[in-house]
């Protein structure tokens, strides 16, 4: 077996651990004997949506958001919507995540997103949204916890779509109506990191599994690993969350 990632702007959109999210579940693949490749798609580059199971896109600044925002319409709309209605498994990651909805507008100018996903974000008067979050999600048949840390001047409110879990802890989408990212058929955007999947690792099983069931049209059963050291470094990272 063999999953196939495409990281999207790995220069620019990289700036929380993103970089370890992806050695993450390229440890996790190999540990079981499963092939991982790393495809890098930058500004001006072109994607074939047929050869990629797992897309990723991390966070970003301002700044770095607005810089490849025309590139990614320009140069990889279609095919990002072409993976994700072919079951391609979709992570995006703060800056990412606000990228894959209608728009971000911020100070007057809006960024005008991928569209793939119901939602805009706007960065409204107040703080930015910083701190250790819980929250609960369902993507297994059963709850469970996805901790992190987010932090984000932008508030996202979704559209016709769902949200990835509810905030036990922490601000989530918006800080007001306690939900927090977005899942839609096989992507999932969210404002966790730092990083993301060593301290979940149950959601980077699961984003293997997708990716997988994508390539061979089968979804395995993976292997349990030792998680001993993931497993604590969730728990710290609940236990930072639920002390605010
Ligand atoms: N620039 C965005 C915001 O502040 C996203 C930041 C990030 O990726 N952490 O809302």
């Amino acid at each position: 077996m063999k999953l196939r990632l495409l990281s999207l702007y790995p220069d620019q959109m990289n700036i929380y651990a993103d970089r370890g999210n992806i050695l993450f579940l390229q440890h996790r693949c190999e540990w079981r004997g499963i092939d991982f490749e790393v495809t890098r798609c930058g500004p001006g580059e072109e994607f074939d949506p047929g050869e990629h199971d797992l897309l990723y896109m991390g966070g970003g600044q301002d700044r770095d958001q607005k810089a490849v925002a025309r590139d990614l319409i320009e140069t990889k709309q279609q095919s990002m919507r072409e993976a994700k209605e072919a079951g391609a498994a979709i992570l995006a990651v703060c800056g990412g995540y606000q990228l894959l909805g209608q728009s971000y507008e911020l100070e007057g100018e809006t960024i005008e997103g991928l569209g793939l996903v119901d939602l805009k974000t706007v960065r409204e008067p107040g703080p930015r949204l910083i701190g250790p979050v819980a929250i609960e999600v369902d993507l297994l048949g059963h709850p469970r916890t996805l901790a992190g840390f987010e932090n984000h001047g932008g508030r996202t409110r979704l559209g016709n779509c769902t949200p990835l879990g509810k905030v036990i802890h922490g601000f989530g989408n918006n800080g007001e109506d306690g939900f927090e990212g977005v899942k839609e058929d096989n992507l999932i955007g969210t404002y966790l990191h730092g990083p993301l999947l060593p301290k979940n690792a149950w959601l980077a099983d699961y984003l293997i599994a997708t990716g997988l069931e994508h390539h061979h049209g089968e979804r395995p059963l993976l292997e349990p690993l030792d998680d001993r050291l993931e497993d604590a470094a969730h728990r710290a990272a609940l236990t930072a969350a639920s002390r605010g």
